[in-house]
């Protein structure tokens, strides 16, 4: 049995992250969507309304959970028992730090390996931090996200608004 994790700040979910999410499903028996809990950041969305987003947005794939972890990947994959991580590769930019991350996990944990899918074209411009500049400008974000996600952003933004 392939238990793969796909790990990451889903600060929102894209359609870059839900194409990764629909073909790595398919190739693995169990797909944990790992939302990372990083405390030295500050996300847009809490880890909770991550999952949930996340969660809305996946219902319809049957080989999938979504869990959120903070601390080390290797702890995480052990502590779930996955024996695979999904890395999505947009351009030349990520690779390098994704090559990095990959080596030190395969340091620290051997019997882990990463994979990496290359990100279908259409979206490989795409990341959670545009969306979220686009959406503060007031531009319209419903080809980069699914609906529900774009609804959280807009709601999120104006009470941003009312608070600054
Ligand atoms: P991180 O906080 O680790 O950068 P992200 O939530 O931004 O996490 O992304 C998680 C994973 O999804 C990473 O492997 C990243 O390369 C990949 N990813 C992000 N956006 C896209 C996209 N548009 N197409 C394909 N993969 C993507």
């Amino acid at each position: 049995m392939l238990r793969a994790i796909y790990p990451g700040s889903f600060d929102p979910v894209t359609f870059g992250h839900m194409d990764i999410i629909r073909r790595s499903s398919r190739l693995v028996d169990e797909l944990i969507v790992g939302v990372l809990n990083n405390k030295a950041k500050t996300p847009l969305f809490s880890v909770e309304e991550r999952v949930r987003m996340l969660e809305e947005v996946t219902s319809d794939i049957p080989n999938i959970r979504i869990i959120p972890f903070g601390g080390l990947l290797v702890d995480f994959a052990r502590r779930v028992d996955a024996g695979m991580v999904i890395r999505g590769l947009r351009a030349i930019t990520d690779f390098e730090y994704e090559l990095q991350m990959a080596q030190t996990n395969h340091k620290m944990a051997p019997e882990l390996e990463t994979a990496f899918l290359t990100t279908s074209l259409e979206y490989s411009y795409l990341s959670s931090t545009t969306v979220k500049e686009v959406a503060a400008f007031g531009g319209d974000i419903s080809q980069f996200v699914p609906v529900p996600v774009a609804d959280r952003i807009t709601e999120k933004m104006k009470k941003k608004e009312s608070v600054d």
